[in-house]
């Protein structure tokens, strides 16, 4: 892995990414800009949730950076995730042909689904390769409980918009159900969410549990007999329970210092990858320094010990 001098304002990685591999990811969405506030989100609370979807930087130069950042690596795929809720961007589907015309690597959109009621979103979305929303309630008061959405989302537009897209999209589907213990993991939890899902048809579900720290420190994954009742419920369903493997990539960071804050600023970053990312840069015991001059904090969850920017950035999905 050799550094290069390029800036990174809107791609990260790529990344080890549990769902896609490789994946370069891309954010044109201001940090923390979503029409929720989950109580598992890595990102730190929403301060003002949002459903105005607009334009929010030059389609240009987020462009160029893709295609200079593609120039250096090639990743299994481009995602688009980033600092929030991808759907509030009108640039989105231009971003996703653009992607397509350019390049034959798959393009995913990770999203909160929240905005799938509205026909212009599904259109924007119909490039996208692989689309992977949410849904961790099976009704609208545990919507409440875990999502917290803007004031205006009602709950079972929510659901038609997803069954609604499901209609019309030719791509594939991956429909990530987030369990947390207490809030969505109880026998009619599962059963209601299980209804929905299946009633959604997609190609595959995912359950995931927060691996990373999450925006409320009260929230912990389901006990393992939960997790493998839902399972089974689920039947076909992938478990991600298990925190992602794999290098990540150091183009465009010329310091370790800028890597580190750079990644964890956008991706969880445990200490053991931080490490890893030491030795790429050949400088050790350098993260140390980084932690003890105060340029890095570290948050620890579960028996997990994670490297965050001590900004108070925080770490995105
Ligand atoms: S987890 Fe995703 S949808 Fe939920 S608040 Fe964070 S960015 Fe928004």
């Amino acid at each position: 892995m050799t550094p290069h001098p390029t800036n990174t304002r809107f791609t990260y990685g790529p990344v080890p990414s549990r769902r896609l591999g490789r994946s370069l990811g891309v954010s044109i969405i201001p940090r923390k800009t979503c029409t929720n506030s989950c109580v598992y989100c890595q990102l730190g609370h929403t301060r003002k949730r949002s459903v105005s979807r607009r334009s929010f930087f030059p389609r240009e130069e987020v462009l160029d950076e893709i295609q200079r950042i593609m120039k250096e690596t090639s990743p299994d795929c481009i995602t688009f995730v980033g600092d929030g809720e991808p759907t509030l961007s009108t640039d989105l589907g231009w971003y996703l042909e653009q992607c397509k015309r350019r390049w034959p690597t798959p393009v995913a959109v990770i999203t909160n689904g929240c905005l799938l009621h509205r026909a212009e979103v599904r259109t924007s979305l119909r490039a996208a390769d692989i689309v992977l929303p949410s849904l961790d309630a099976g009704d609208a008061e545990t919507f409440q409980a875990i999502n917290r959405p803007h004031p205006t989302l009602d709950f079972h537009e929510v659901v038609e918009g997803l069954i609604e897209f499901r209609r019309d999209f030719p791509g594939a589907i991956r429909l990530e159900v987030m369990l947390v213990r207490g809030i969505n993991d109880s026998e009619s939890n599962l059963r209601s969410i299980r209804k929905l899902a299946w009633g959604v048809k997609p190609d595959r579900i995912d359950i995931a549990v927060p691996i990373r720290p999450p925006a409320d420190r009260s929230v912990l994954p389901p006990d393992p007999d939960k997790l493998i009742r839902a399972h089974r419920l689920f039947r076909s369903a992938e478990t991600l329970d298990r925190a992602e493997d794999g290098a990540f990539e150091i183009a465009g960071f010329t310091t370790l210092a800028d890597a580190i804050i750079g990644l964890s600023s956008r991706h969880p970053l445990r200490w053991d990858q931080a490490k890893k990312l030491e030795v790429a840069f050949g400088k050790p015991g350098q993260l140390e320094s980084l932690v003890s001059s105060g340029a890095l904090s570290v948050s620890e969850y579960g028996e997990t010990r994670f490297v965050v920017p001590s900004t108070g950035k925080g770490i995105e999905s």
